[in-house]
């Protein structure tokens, strides 16, 4: 198969910071959409993937997930998209399309397994995938979404992995006016869970470590702000939301917020931390409690997610950075410095 040279950014061990390198992308193919990227998001998962925090990373590791661009190229059997369009891409380039979960538009969770963005293993080319930390990609029409002309294309870039894990469990779990659903973490996922909430209805209160962040989750749309450190604030909410989306990608205690549900209400765990989470049999037990997960959305939702986003005007607050200072970016985002999402202006590396 032909393929041809981009410029990228991965680290090819656990220990090493990220650098410049160069990957090999496929040459279009009939169904294909080849992109120039333009912006992509960085998120937390890109540090645990790369820093070999979750099992199996691939090296040299390029991450990124979180892909807005615009379309260069296009196979001869590409109907969605032509030549100069804005597209996106997401966590998923391609799956198996035929399991149940793929015919469910549940790709995310493909029997036999989903190709994801990067470290996954390449059908086309071997080896593994690589991510949007790269100047072009190329993917299958199916997996590419369409960008409303309504948004900014820098802020939008973050829906593609924060914006819709947010959105499908709130979806997922019916989260509606005069409910009160509680948001666990002001990072990427956690303040577009604040932003989704509020949209649907809900009454939102945010739980955050950060003093520091308690005006901004009050402007990004949370109703209340509560310190988690500050014991007799969390007392005051037992027993009293009906749903809870954890969004924390560090080790915290996760009986706190369990501890917070009313009876037969849900906590839903977006976040992935490197460690097992310890959980109490009292917490899910008295009153009768659920603890659940969800990963990212499939492809339908996803592109359901970003007209919704285009129709209530709803876009990720990003900080725009070169390429070049994505280490020091990975570094504020791990002492929890972040406002709200970092996003790569991709014209640096191609320029760079
Ligand atoms: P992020 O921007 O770095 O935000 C994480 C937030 O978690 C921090 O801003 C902080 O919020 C809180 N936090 C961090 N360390 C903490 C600690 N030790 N104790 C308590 N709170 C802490 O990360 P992100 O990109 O939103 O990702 C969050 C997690 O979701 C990651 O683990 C990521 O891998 C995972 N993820 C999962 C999916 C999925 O499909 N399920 C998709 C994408 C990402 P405060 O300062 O407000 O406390
Ligand atoms: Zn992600
Ligand atoms: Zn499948």
């Amino acid at each position: 198969m032909k393929t041809f040279s981009v410029k990228a950014f991965g680290n090819t061990k656990a220990t090493n910071l990220l650098a410049p390198l160069s990957i090999n992308r496929r040459e279009t193919g009939p169904t294909d959409v080849e992109m120039e990227i333009l912006y992509c998001g960085v998120c937390h998962s890109d540090i645990h993937q790369a820093r070999g925090e979750w099992p199996g990373t691939n090296y040299p590791c390029v991450p990124g997930h979180e892909i807005v661009g615009r379309v260069t190229k296009i196979g001869s059997k590409v109907s969605k998209f032509k030549v100069g369009d804005t597209s996106a891409v997401g966590c998923m380039v391609d799956s198996c399309r035929t399991c149940s979960h793929c015919q469910a538009g549940l790709e995310q969770y493909c029997i036999n397994y989903a190709t994801f963005t990067y470290n996954s293993p390449d059908k086309h080319l071997g080896g593994h995938t690589f991510g949007g930390y790269s100047t072009h990609v190329v993917v299958d029409e199916a997996f590419v979404l369409k960008v409303p002309s309504t948004l900014d294309l820098a802020a939008t870039a973050p829906l593609l992995c924060a914006g819709i894990t947010t959105y499908s469990p709130l979806k997922k779990w019916k989260v509606k006016a005069g409910q009160k659903v509680g948001i666990v973490g002001l990072g990427g996922l956690g303040h577009m869970g604040v932003k989704f909430a509020r949209a649907f209805g809900a009454h939102v209160v945010l739980f955050t470590t950060s003093a520091k962040k308690v005006a901004d989750g009050l402007r990004l749309g949370a109703h209340e702000v509560v310190l988690s450190t500050d014991k007799d604030a969390m007392a005051k909410h037992l027993s009293s939301f009906d749903f809870i989306l954890d969004c924390v990608s560090a080790q915290h205690d996760i009986n706190l917020y369990l501890s917070l549900l009313k009876l037969d209400a849900t906590l839903t765990l977006v976040g992935a931390p490197e460690n097992p989470l310890s959980v109490s049999a009292f917490s899910l037990i008295m009153p009768r409690r659920n603890f659940a997960g969800s990963g990212i959305g499939g492809i339908a939702e996803t592109q359901e997610m970003l007209n919704f986003c285009a129709e209530k005007g709803i876009v990720s607050d990003i900080e725009l950075i070169p390429i070049q200072q994505i280490n020091e970016a990975w570094g504020r985002m791990l002492k929890q410095d972040i406002k709200y999402r970092f996003v790569i202006d991709m014209a640096s590396l191609k320029n760079g």
